[in-house]
């Protein structure tokens, strides 16, 4: 039996996985600790021999490093299991996971994922391996310092590409402006009001960047978008086609096919590959 969780910045969903598709549990992220999360699971279904996690943070070797959009869960949480309990845990950077999924998916070696959600993240597979970098933190669009923002990153810097492309960067900057916080995506992308205007404008600016420099920095084959801010505004996916040749290197951008995913949940399916996956 395994024990599947995807823990990002506003949700944790989790699935005891037989079969695709799974049947998945959500709860609060902002509410659960991870630990007592997965112990309470434990109790229910001793029968568990695997964990596998899709982490939105940092992570090396089973260590949580560091989590902007979270917080408490830091430490090495693989040989707590592992030692508490009989099982193997494999824990992996949400995107990384996402990734794997997402290319077994369109069956390429060569792709990106690049997912707006509660931050900005990127997952890149180069020649079927998935980067991850001397410290496996390889990647971190979301933090490339790009402009100044009048609030903090969950990292500690202010300039930080997450804080003008994500859900959080559209609460922040609606908090900012003193605009509803209700008020989705598409309803700025309506109103006429000039700072929900701007807000729309800010928004769009940074992610057509961030695709850019994914397309320029890594020459993908496909490059997947996903994550809830994408998938519930596919006119995103316009303004980019309109505007991505002035945002990208064109010999690359010629021949990358650029997609909305058309996975469920790419990064928990892809955590239940970690097993399989020697890099893990
Ligand atoms: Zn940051």
């Amino acid at each position: 039996m395994t024990l599947v969780l995807d823990v990002g910045g506003t949700h944790i969903r989790y699935s005891i996985a037989q079969d695709l598709p799974l049947e998945v549990v959500e709860c609060e992220s902002k509410d659960t600790n991870l630990y007592t999360l997965i112990e309470s699971v434990l109790e229910l279904h001793p029968k568990i021999k695997h964990i596998c996690i899709s982490y939105a943070g940092q992570v090396r070797d089973g260590v949580i490093l560091a989590a902007p959009n979270r917080q408490g869960d830091e430490g090495d949480i693989k040989s707590y299991f592992e030692q508490k309990y009989d099982l193997k845990l494999f824990i992996q950077n949400d995107l990384s996971c996402a990734v794997l999924a997402e290319a077994k998916f369109f069956e390429t070696q060569d792709l990106c994922a690049l997912y707006v959600g509660t931050g900005l993240g990127l997952g890149v597979m180069s020649g079927g391996r998935v980067l991850d970098g001397f410290s496996n933190i390889a990647a971190e669009l979301g933090h490339i310092p790009y402009k100044k923002a009048p609030f903090m990153c969950g990292c500690g810097r202010d300039n930080c590409m997450e804080l003008f492309a994500s859900g959080l960067a559209l609460l922040k900057w609606k908090q900012y402006y003193s605009l509803a916080e209700e008020m989705t995506f598409s309803d700025l992308q309506k109103s006429s009001n000039p700072q929900a205007q701007k807000i729309v404008a800010l928004f769009e600016e940074a992610f057509i960047h961030a695709v850019g420099i994914t397309i320029t920095l890594f020459n993908p084959e496909v490059l997947v978008l996903g994550g809830g801010v994408i998938e519930q505004n596919r006119s995103l996916l316009t303004q980019l086609a309109k505007k991505i040749k002035d945002y990208a290197f064109h010999l690359s951008t010629k021949e990358c096919t650029i997609l909305i995913t058309n996975l469920q949940n790419a990064p928990l399916q892809g955590a239940l590959l970690l097993k399989e996956n020697r890099d893990a």
